[in-house]
C-alpha cells in the first residue's frame, strides 16, 4: 500500500538523525529511550496509518494545551475565555513569567500562562479540581477513540519542580485570571500534560481538529467548527515555540509540539499528523518530528499556503 510505504521509508530515511537532546528537567523524559521513533497520518475521511514505534505511549505534555483551550472555548464559549486569554504570538519562553500589559492575560493558550489560565476555564465557574482533570481526560479519550490515562509517575516528578508553574499561578491568581488555589490549578495542568498517547492516537485528534470537530472514525461531532478554527489558528501562530514563524514558512501545517518529544499537525479540511521523537532542537521541538513534516509538506503539498 502506497502510503504505510511512504511512512516506513520516510522513518528509515531519517533514522540515523541523532541530533538533539531529550528533556532534562523532568526525571522521567531525561530516562526515555531516544531512539524511539514513530509517525501516522490520519485523514479526515477516517483512514488511519502508521508507521515506527507506533504502539508506544509518551506523555503528551504541551500539545495537551489547544486540546485544554478547545475544551474551555465549547464549555464557556468564545468571548469568555478570549477575555483571559489572548491571540497573538508571545515571542518570549514558554514558560515566561509575563502578562499583557492592560489586560493582564496571557499571550496565548500555547505557552504556560495560557494554559494555566486555560485550565481554570474548564468546565464552568463552580467547577473543582478533579472535574477539570476529568473534564480533559474525557475529551482526550473521546478524541483518541480509546481510554487515555495519566502516567502517576511524570505527574508525580513533575509536580516536585513545578516551582516554575506555580509562579505563573499565583502571579494569575493576583490578577483574577484564575480564581481556584494556584495549587489546585498547576496539578489540574500538570495531570493534563502527563495523559499518555501515541503517535496514532494524536493523528487522530488532529484529524478531527483538521475536520472542523467531526470525529474522522466515529462521525460523531466533539468539538463546534468554530472552536477548532480558533484552535488551529493560535496553534499555527504560536503552536511550535519559538519557531513557529520558521515553522509556517517552512513547513506550512498548524502544529504543536511537547517535551516528550511528540509532535501533532492538523491540517484543515484534509489529515492530522502524529509524530514521536524524543530528541529535542534548541526550541524544544523533536528533531526527527520537525524533519518528517517537512518532508511531508513537501512530498504530499500540505503547506496551507500552496496556491495549487
Ligand atoms: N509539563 C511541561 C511544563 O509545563 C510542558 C512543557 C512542554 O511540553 O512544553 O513544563
Amino acid at each position: 500500500h502506497p502510503v504505510p510505504d511512504y511512512l516506513h521509508s520516510l522513518l528509515e530515511s531519517l533514522e540515523s538523525v541523532r541530533e538533539g537532546e531529550v528533556a532534562q528537567y523532568i526525571p522521567t523524559l531525561a530516562t526515555a529511550e531516544p531512539d524511539r521513533f514513530g509517525v501516522a497520518l490520519a485523514t479526515v475521511t477516517g483512514r488511519l496509518h502508521s508507521a515506527g514505534d507506533d504502539q508506544t505511549e509518551f506523555t503528551i505534555q504541551s500539545i495537551s494545551k489547544p486540546f485544554s483551550y478547545a475544551a474551555a472555548l465549547s464549555d464557556r464559549g468564545v468571548d469568555a475565555v478570549d477575555e483571559m486569554v489572548g491571540l497573538n504570538p508571545s515571542g518570549e519562553a514558554f514558560n515566561e513569567l509575563s502578562l499583557e500589559e492592560d489586560s493582564h492575560r496571557p499571550d496565548n493558550a500555547m505557552i504556560n500562562a495560557g494554559a494555566l489560565a486555560t485550565h481554570q476555564l474548564l468546565v464552568g465557574p463552580y467547577a473543582g479540581r478533579q472535574e477539570r482533570i476529568d473534564r480533559f481526560v474525557d475529551l482526550m479519550s473521546l478524541l483518541a477513540g480509546r481510554s487515555l490515562r495519566i502516567d502517576r509517575e511524570s505527574y508525580e516528578a513533575e509536580m516536585d519542580t513545578a516551582d516554575r508553574n506555580l509562579a505563573l499561578g499565583h502571579m494569575l491568581r493576583s490578577h483574577g485570571i484564575i480564581h481556584d488555589r494556584a495549587e489546585d490549578v498547576v496539578a489540574g495542568y500538570i495531570a493534563q500534560c502527563s495523559v499518555l498517547v501515541t503517535v496514532r492516537d494524536l493523528a487522530v485528534m488532529g484529524a478531527c481538529l483538521a475536520s472542523g470537530g467531526v470525529h474522522p472514525i466515529s462521525g460523531e461531532r466533539v468539538l463546534p467548527s468554530l472552536v477548532t478554527r480558533q484552535v488551529m489558528s493560535v496553534m499555527s501562530s504560536s503552536g511550535m515555540y519559538d519557531a513557529a514563524g520558521e515553522w509556517l514558512a517552512n513547513v506550512g501545517i498548524p502544529a504543536k509540539s511537547g517535551v516528550a518529544g511528540g509532535l501533532l499537525g492538523a491540517l484543515p479540511g484534509q489529515v492530522g499528523i502524529g509524530v514521536f521523537s524524543p530528541r529535542l532542537d534548541e526550541h524544544g521541538n523533536s528533531v526527527r518530528g520537525v524533519e518528517v513534516c517537512r518532508r511531508m509538506s513537501e512530498d504530499l503539498r500540505l503547506h496551507i499556503m500552496e496556491a495549487d
